[in-house]
């Protein structure tokens, strides 16, 4: 039986991939040099695509590195002297603030108990803190943050960068790129693709920073850094040899989303978002995790389980349907549904069904 993955990432390939995959093989694009002219076009063609997807305006320049982890170290070196503030509400939230520690930084943190979001009004940045890291969408505990986060913030604290992680939000989730410096995220969930690529999209105010921390004599990393990857980047290259055939099918997928349209994308998300939390509401045997509903995630769904998540789990598979199981500590009580562009509506309805 050919399984079905409602697993928050990696996730369910997009259907085009295997065809997407062939036309790479058969023209090349994983023997081509990463310094000709052929990879040059895939680059500007990936990077216009994504653009075009996400709305990024023309200020922002979009680096391909291994990883969102990568991203979040990379953001930290390139962007903080001595301290960053962190929203930490959760695995990954907490992951962002702790390369900070281990990158010798003297991070804060603003920490609420998983399951819960933050209130940007209540929200009170150190004047000590450079940047300010958001994680839009926490995977670990299906907390989504409104968008409109930033502009709050923004609006108050002008001074700082804010970079945010939308790993398993994008590409649906609508950004204020006017009250964002960096954003990043990784192909292997809301894109449907394998892993092994990550993507920052970071502006002039972010290169500033890590010019000035360079001129200053810090670490800002070697090959990686936002000076040299912006370097390549104007010649549509990257420093390394990089995932050309991540670069090429993330450009491919993005095409084909920019033909079915971000809105009908959006539409379709929050369809099956709220299918799954009308079920969840409304069933004796699960409670969704979240129960602030501004902060419930359209795209990672988080249910407790009182009949525990094995067993759920367990008959969910014996069906073909591959869903997560809670993160760290919740392992045991928690699911976790990954509500992707690469989900369908009528795999869904048999999730429902088979969950009843
Ligand atoms: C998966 C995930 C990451 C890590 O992504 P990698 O590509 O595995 O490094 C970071 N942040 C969030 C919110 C995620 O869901």
């Amino acid at each position: 039986m050919k399984k079905v993955y409602f697993t928050p990432g990696p996730a369910q390939l997009n259907t085009a991939v295997a065809g997407y995959i062939k036309s790479a093989l058969d023209n090349d694009v994983c023997s081509i040099s990463h310094r000709s002219a052929r990879f040059k076009d895939i680059f500007k063609e990936t990077t216009a695509n994504v653009k075009a997807l996400l709305d990024i305006p023309d200020n922002f320049h979009i680096f391909f590195i291994s990883s969102a982890t990568e991203a979040m170290e990379r953001i930290i070196e390139n962007c903080v002297e001595r301290s960053s503030t962190h929203l930490v509400n959760g695995a990954f939230s907490e992951r962002f603030y702790q390369i900070a520690c281990d990158l010798k930084k003297e991070p804060y943190k603003i920490e609420v108990a998983p399951g819960n979001g933050f209130y940007a009004n209540n929200l009170q940045i150190d004047i000590k803190s450079e940047l300010i890291c958001i994680t839009q969408n926490e995977t670990s505990t299906g907390v989504s943050l409104p968008p409109d986060i930033t502009a709050n913030l923004k609006s108050r604290y002008p001074d700082k960068l804010i970079a945010i992680d939308i790993v398993s939000s994008a590409p649906s989730v609508e950004l204020d790129y006017s009250s964002i410096d960096c954003v990043f995220f990784s192909i292997q969930k809301g894109f449907g693709l394998p892993a092994g690529l990550g993507v920052i999209i970071a502006n002039e105010r972010c290169i500033q920073k890590s010019i000035s921390l360079q001129e200053k004599g810090l670490n800002i990393g070697s090959y990686h850094n936002f000076p040299a990857l912006l370097e390549q980047a104007k010649q549509y290259q990257t420093p390394e040899t990089p995932n050309v055939l991540g670069i090429y099918l993330l450009g491919k997928v993005c095409e084909k989303f920019l033909h079915t349209g971000i809105s009908e994308i959006r539409q379709c998300t929050e369809k099956k978002a709220s299918m799954l939390y009308n079920f969840l509401d409304t069933h004796p045997l699960y409670k969704p995790f979240v129960l602030e509903k501004s902060f419930r995630s359209p795209t990672i769904i988080v249910a407790e389980t009182s009949a525990g998540s094995a067993a759920v789990i367990t008959k969910l598979a014996d069906q073909g349907y591959i869903i997560g199981r809670g993160y760290g500590r919740f392992k045991y009580n928690h699911i976790r549904i990954a509500n992707f562009p690469a989900n369908s509506i009528d795999d869904l309805r048999c999730i429902l069904h088979h969950l009843d």
